[in-house]
């Protein structure tokens, strides 16, 4: 699990894709994760449901040891159906379904403060690395290049334009039938994308070694080929 391994047979073959918010990294990791038969992992997804378990029990989102605390009682699954487009993750806590109620903006204002605690992220990067225990899996979030897999096959970190990416949160809400003004999207982001790069622990970066695509003049088919045929390259030169 370190960065100074050098050789790619001794890296997993796991794909990690960082970025921003909106930069088109969930649909990305879906279609690579359905091609090429690699489990997908939705890191935020974690950072979300214990940011909703806080707010359930009237935890404060930087009260660190009272979420620790409720966390370790709690369970997290994810489990994927990768024929099911529209949920592709089941998201459990404690055996109830919340993958809708980690989505709301109530969870997405708080979830920057929670993710930037240093215990939740030492508690949830353990549970990050459980869930790929089969080593073949693409993960998805801020820092699953940086320090979840920083020995991953194939690291990447995709962006694109501001206004791209609200364009594409405006189309997927759009979808699931929710209209939000456009300026309210851009501030939850850009709030986001600020708090998440500036944190002290595990900020959003450019992992060491990872190949960077601004895909704001590129389509989705088009960014996941881009990275199918570099994970088939490094597979083949592997083997
Ligand atoms: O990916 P998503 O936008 O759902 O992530 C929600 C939030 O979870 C991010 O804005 C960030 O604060 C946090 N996160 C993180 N590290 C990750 C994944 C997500 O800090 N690996």
């Amino acid at each position: 699990m370190h960065e100074s391994v050098k050789n790619d047979k001794d890296k997993l073959d796991i794909i990690t894709i960082d970025g921003p918010a909106g930069s088109g990294k969930s649909t990305v990791a879906k279609m690579l994760s359905r091609e090429l038969d690699l489990k997908y992992i939705d890191t935020g997804a974690t950072y979300r449901t214990l940011t909703l378990l806080a707010l359930q029990n009237n935890i404060k989102p930087n009260d660190e040891p009272s979420i620790l605390k409720l966390a370790k009682k709690s369970k997290i699954e994810l489990e994927s159906n990768p024929k099911d487009e529209s949920q592709y993750t089941t998201v459990r806590l404690n055996g109830r379904d919340v993958t809708d109620d980690i989505r709301s903006s109530k969870v997405g204002a708080a979830v920057s403060i929670v993710s930037k605690l240093s215990g939740i992220r030492k508690y949830l990067v353990t549970l990050q690395r459980e869930l790929a225990d089969s080593g073949k899996a693409v993960l998805e979030g801020r820092d699953t290049g940086s320090v979840v897999f920083p020995n991953a096959l194939l690291k990447i970190y995709l962006t694109a334009g501001i206004e791209q990416r609200v364009r594409r949160r405006e189309l997927q809400n759009v979808q699931k039938g929710q209209k939000i003004d456009a300026k309210e999207i851009e501030t939850e982001i850009s709030t986001r994308d600020s708090i998440d790069s500036s944190r002290s622990d595990s900020p959003l970066t450019v992992p060491q070694n990872a190949v960077v695509i601004d895909n704001t003049n590129l389509t989705i088919l088009e960014t996941f080929e881009k990275i199918r045929d570099l994970y088939n390259e490094r597979i083949h030169s592997k083997n």
